[in-house]
């Protein structure tokens, strides 16, 4: 089933439009978020002064590597920045971004509408439940309500505002195997993908097993797995193998947080990997991120292709030092026609492939 005014259209947070209009676009970033039900408190004395200080210049480094560990890291709450910071996207040539702040930590849609017109941005903005911890007081553990909310969002507005949802996600996977919440978030957001014909982006867990078991899971509970995003995929596949095995079964593969380079601090309360509880998830930097999708598309995958920054932290933000999010389209292009892609494969991953899962189907 699907919605006939909607069809072929995509929904931004000021109404629908053509999918010619996207342009280039970010499929997975947050203009505001609250990420505080990361927060994860330091047991040192040094550690708890630092967890309050305010982000600045002497303590940045300190916060880059133990980013949850500092609480106003962790909030993107300042509307006037994220118009600031957007901008700059706009002005590299930017054109669409999807905010994947959903319920949980923060979603805002008569902000978003302003940030929207503020910029010039398209923004889409995003529908159903982060994880489990962050879901409010009283929320409802009920597939069928949560799918209904979901097309409410999608069809009617938000929180009473008129405003449209155009996506479903991030749903918030965090490990393996799959928690039985987790299975009704799912449950809810393939219900109503199936009654609007909206993708579905799933915040993949910490385990090389979890896309998989996410996928299967989806597949067997009727999705349209070519559109459903497994987000992530930096920090949850560490070889080729399992990267091809994934594309193999159809879904989206998003490598979106570039410009993060490193590591995955250990104090993040998420299950990294169970098969093998030492793991930690080391994450490639964008070069080899590139190569990653150079491999990808030499074995016939481009089309499965999304790439983002998942900007969620101010650390992430020019005003602090960070890339911003015009990063993508200034620093990392360069590094993919350097590695050999072709404009017309750059053009695949960034505008295209968004573009076909924003248009209802
Ligand atoms: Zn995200």
């Amino acid at each position: 089933m699907s919605i006939p005014h909607l069809q072929g259209k995509v929904q931004t947070v000021l109404g629908l439009v053509s999918p010619v209009e996207l342009g280039v676009t970010l499929p997975h970033e947050h203009c505001l978020i609250d990420m505080s039900i990361w927060f994860a408190e330091p047991q040192h004395v040094t550690g708890k002064q630092l967890a309050r200080e305010p982000l600045s210049l002497e303590n940045l480094w300190y916060v880059r590597y133990h980013p949850y560990s500092n609480l106003d890291n962790v909030q993107l709450l300042d509307e006037g920045m994220a118009i600031e910071e957007l901008l700059r996207y706009r002005l590299a040539g930017g054109c669409t971004v999807i905010d994947m702040t959903n319920v949980g930590i923060g979603r805002d849609a008569l902000a978003l509408a302003r940030i929207s017109r503020a910029t010039g941005l398209h923004i889409v903005m995003g529908a159903g439940y982060y994880v489990e911890e962050s879901l409010p007081p009283g929320a409802t553990m009920d597939e069928d309500a949560i799918a209904r909310d979901i097309v409410r969002d999608i069809t009617e507005g938000v929180d009473g505002t008129g405003i449209r949802a155009g996506v479903i996600g991030e749903i918030g996977i965090k490990g393996w195997p799959l928690t039985e919440g987790e299975k009704t978030f799912l449950r809810a957001a393939v219900i109503a993908q199936n009654e609007t014909g909206a993708f579905i982006n799933v915040h993949t867990g910490r385990s090389p097993s979890s896309p998989f078991e996410v996928v299967e899971y989806m597949d067997t509970i009727g999705a349209e797995v070519p559109r459903v995003v497994m987000s992530h995929i930096d920090r949850t596949l560490f070889t080729h193998q399992d990267r091809v095995r994934l594309a193999k079964t159809g879904c989206m593969i998003e490598y979106d947080m570039f410009s993060l380079e490193g590591w995955m601090p250990e104090n993040i309360r998420m299950i990294y990997s169970e098969e093998e509880p030492t793991r930690r998830a080391d994450l490639p930097n964008d070069a080899a991120r590139v190569d990653h999708l150079v491999a990808l598309i030499d074995e016939g995958f481009i089309h499965q292709l999304l790439v983002s920054h998942d900007h969620n932290s101010k650390t992430r933000l020019c005003r602090y030092g960070g890339p911003g999010y015009a990063h993508l389209l200034n620093n990392v292009a360069p590094i993919m026609r350097r590695k050999g892609m072709r404009q017309e494969q750059i053009d695949t991953i960034m505008v295209h492939n968004p573009g076909r899962l924003l248009t209802f189907v």
